[in-house]
């Protein structure tokens, strides 16, 4: 299983615009965060966690030659501003493409992008079947009946006052635009070996957790390895991540992690 770190900065991505602070001006390439997402390759299934406005960027930059599923999270715009970028995969492949969400973000989706969801949608929009995650769900390649099905267990978490999913897949676990996590998702991460994890800031932030409370997160899990993400322009890469503990890191654009799936 290979996860790569497509974009670790908050919304509107780091460095901010207009902002010449000492990490937006920063020479360390860590301290380039484009808009969270993530990609995950279990034995030629390509899952794709969330399509922000960078997707593309982020695309021609690991070189993305396939996309099997789109996971998403919740609707915000960092998150969902990338689905029309997804078309290319439609080109030479008119397979659908599952496109899994909570039902309140599915909601939403139909609305916000009516040419690809709704009744009448537009002819040249992207392949995408919008579904409802209610439980655990497999992704299927679309481009092989020689690949294993996927399994992916959805875990429920709350951002500020808005419910949103993150994602198991075998031993590798994505929070990201999380503020609260209950009990009974944490259960559901027992065993789990990586974890990417909200980190906003120190400052508090009622949709997000700050870094000491995502190390407190962390430890609960108990992963062997945790990488923070949507990480905002008060975070100097190199100064943050000296003094996390053992096993905790700042992740950052184009990070990739391999481990066993499962
Ligand atoms: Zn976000
Ligand atoms: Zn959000």
């Amino acid at each position: 299983m290979t996860v790569t770190l497509l974009g670790t900065g908050t919304s509107v991505g780091v460095p901010v615009l207009g902002c010449d602070c000492r990490v937006c001006t920063s020479s360390d390439p860590r301290d380039r965060r484009t808009r969270c997402a993530c990609l995950v390759e279990v034995d030629g299934v390509h899952i794709l966690i969330d399509a922000g406005p960078d997707f593309r960027m982020q695309a021609m930059r690991e070189d993305i030659q396939a996309v099997d599923a789109l996971l998403i999270t919740h609707h915000h715009f960092d998150h969902v501003a990338g689905l029309d970028d997804l078309r290319p995969y439609f080109f030479w492949n008119r397979q659908p493409m599952p496109c899994i969400a909570r039902e309140n973000t599915a909601e939403v989706m139909r609305t916000t992008f009516y040419y690809i969801f709704g009744e009448d949608r537009y002819s040249g929009a992207a392949l995408l079947q919008l579904q409802t995650a209610n439980g655990p769900f497999e992704v299927r390649s679309r481009y092989t009946n020689d690949a294993s099905p996927v399994p992916v267990q959805p875990i429920e978490m709350t951002h500020g006052d808005l419910p949103a999913l993150g994602y198991r897949i075998g031993n590798f676990a994505y929070l990201t635009d999380a503020s609260y996590i209950p009990d009974a998702s944490f259960e559901k991460l027992d065993g789990v070996e990586l974890v990417v994890l909200d980190a906003l800031r120190h400052k508090p932030h009622y949709k997000h957790f700050t870094i000491p409370e995502a190390v407190d997160v962390a430890q609960r899990i108990g992963a062997r390895q945790t990488y923070f993400t949507h990480m905002t322009h008060s975070v100097l890469h190199a100064e943050e991540d000296a003094r996390l503990p053992e096993g905790i890191n700042l992740g950052y654009d184009g990070l990739i992690i391999t481990l066993d799936a499962s």
